[in-house]
C-alpha cells in the first residue's frame, strides 16, 4: 500500500529517547514517504538532519506561529539557507497563524514572520505547510494578499465552505487523525466537497493520535487509520485512497 504521511514531527521531545526505533517501525509498517516539518529554526535544522539518514523521510523548514514572537531576521535568513542549500527541504513550513493561545506571538507579530515566510517560499518556488488555529479571516486575507496557490491547508478544521474557497485558491488540504473522532462531522462534511486530486492524509505526530489509539503518542505508523476514514467518506478503496494521496504528496512536494 502507498501511504504518504504529509506531515510528522520527529522532532519533538517526546521521541527523543526512541527516534530511530520509531522510524523503523514506520519503515516496517509499510509508510512510503513521511515529510517531517520543522517548527523554528532548530527543530528545522533538526528535520533535515532526520531527513538526511532516512531515504524515505523529506523536510520542511520554517517557524510556526507559537515561535513567531522572538524570530528575527537572521532566523528567516538561517530559514532560507536550509531550504536553498538542503536538497531534502521541499517546503516552507510550518507556518501561519494561531490565536487560540494567548500567550501566542502577538498577532501583528504572527502576520509578519508568516508574510516573512511566504517571501522566501515564493522567492525559492517552493510550496507552503500552513497552520491556521482560529485565525480564518486573517491566515486566507494575508495568503490572498500574497497571491499564494502552491499551498496546503494542514490538520484542516474548518467547514465546507471555507473548504471551498481553499481548493478555488490552488491549495490542497490535508487532514489528520481527528476525522476518527466520534465528533467529526465537519471535518467529514468538508472531506465530502474537496475534489480527490486536493486532498492529502498526514499524522501531526505525535499529536492527533487518531483511533483506536487516541490518548497515546501519535507516529507515522498510524497514517493508515486517517486514509481508512477518508477512503470510507469518499466511498472508493483504501487502495485508491492511498494511491491518490501518495500522488498528490509526491506532486505536490515535487518528490
Ligand atoms: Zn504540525
Amino acid at each position: 500500500m502507498k501511504l504518504f504521511d504529509t506531515h510528522a514531527h520527529l522532532d519533538d521531545s517526546s521521541f527523543d529517547a526512541d527516534c530511530e526505533a520509531v522510524i523503523e517501525k514506520i519503515r516496517l509498517s509499510g509508510v512510503s514517504y513521511v515529510m517531517e516539518i520543522g517548527s523554528d529554526v532548530k527543530s528545522s535544522e533538526t528535520a533535515v538532519k532526520i531527513a538526511n539518514a532516512h531515504d524515505f523521510i523529506y523536510c520542511a523548514a520554517g517557524i510556526h506561529p507559537e515561535s513567531a514572537d522572538t524570530a528575527v531576521q537572521k532566523d528567516f535568513d538561517r530559514i532560507r539557507e536550509l531550504a536553498l542549500n538542503e536538497p531534502k527541504v521541499k517546503a516552507i513550513g510550518e507556518i501561519g497563524i494561531d490565536y487560540h493561545y494567548d500567550d501566542c506571538a502577538p498577532r501583528e507579530k504572527q502576520i509578519a514572520c508568516l508574510e516573512a515566510q511566504l517571501d522566501i517560499a515564493r522567492e525559492l518556488d517552493l510550496p507552503v505547510i500552513i497552520h491556521d488555529r482560529e485565525s480564518k479571516g486573517d491566515t486566507l486575507r494575508v495568503l490572498k494578499e500574497k497571491n499564494v496557490t502552491n499551498g496546503v491547508m494542514h490538520c484542516f478544521s474548518g467547514s465546507a465552505e471555507t473548504a471551498e474557497i481553499l481548493v478555488k485558491m490552488g491549495f490542497m488540504i490535508s487532514f489528520t487523525g481527528v476525522i476518527t473522532f466520534k465528533n467529526a462531522r465537519r471535518a467529514i462534511e468538508a472531506i465530502k466537497v474537496i475534489p480527490l486530486e486536493r486532498l492529502m492524509i498526514e499524522t501531526d505526530s505525535p499529536y492527533m493520535t487518531p483511533e483506536p489509539h487516541r490518548g497515546k503518542r501519535n507516529d507515522s505508523s498510524y497514517v493508515r487509520y486517517v486514509a481508512e476514514k477518508m477512503a470510507e467518506i469518499k466511498g472508493i478503496s483504501l487502495e485508491e485512497l492511498c494511491e491518490i494521496t501518495y500522488n498528490n504528496g509526491k506532486r505536490f512536494f515535487n518528490i
